[in-house]
């Protein structure tokens, strides 16, 4: 029988949303064919005219484009004023984000994860257990 893992009391996270996630230095937001279909809704754009604007492929794979911000960051194409301009339709990556595998790997991992993400701090209340392996499940379909 597997081990549980350290988490299994849940964790305290709740979202800001400070926008901090979405920019930063470079980096990938795996996007999928469904990722891209809603996004496009959201825009009142084609799947063809979305994957020739706002996206580029790397290791077969397609990634969301990223400008350089004012601040030497690097933001995500979607992000206007801290704000995510298709956040309904935001990608599975994002959606599941901080709930990584890399994030729980060990208490460590998380309290690095902390430091990007204000978000995850002891006053937060916690999220169960089982929503948390609903996350990591459903990022599954990015990796
Ligand atoms: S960094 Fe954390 S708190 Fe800030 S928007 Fe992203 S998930 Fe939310
Ligand atoms: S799609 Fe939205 S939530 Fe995802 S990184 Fe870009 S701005 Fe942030």
């Amino acid at each position: 029988m597997s081990e549980s893992p350290w988490y299994q009391n849940g964790l305290h996270f709740k979202c800001t949303e400070c926008g901090k996630c979405c920019t930063g230095s470079p980096g990938y937001v795996w996007v999928t064919e469904q990722d891209m279909t809603n996004m496009a809704a959201v825009l009142n754009t084609t799947l063809e005219l979305f994957k020739r604007r706002y996206v580029r492929m790397r290791d077969n794979r397609y990634a969301l484009i990223e400008k350089k911000a004012q601040s030497g960051d690097f933001d995500c194409i979607f992000l206007k004023d801290k704000k995510c301009m298709v956040y309904q339709a935001r990608p599975v990556q994002c959606r599941t984000y901080p709930w990584w595998k890399e994030n729980l790997r060990t208490p460590e991992s998380w309290k690095l994860a902390s430091e990007g993400c204000e978000g995850i701090n002891d006053a937060a209340p916690i999220v169960p257990f089982e929503q948390i392996e609903r996350m990591v499940s459903a990022n599954e379909v990015t990796i």
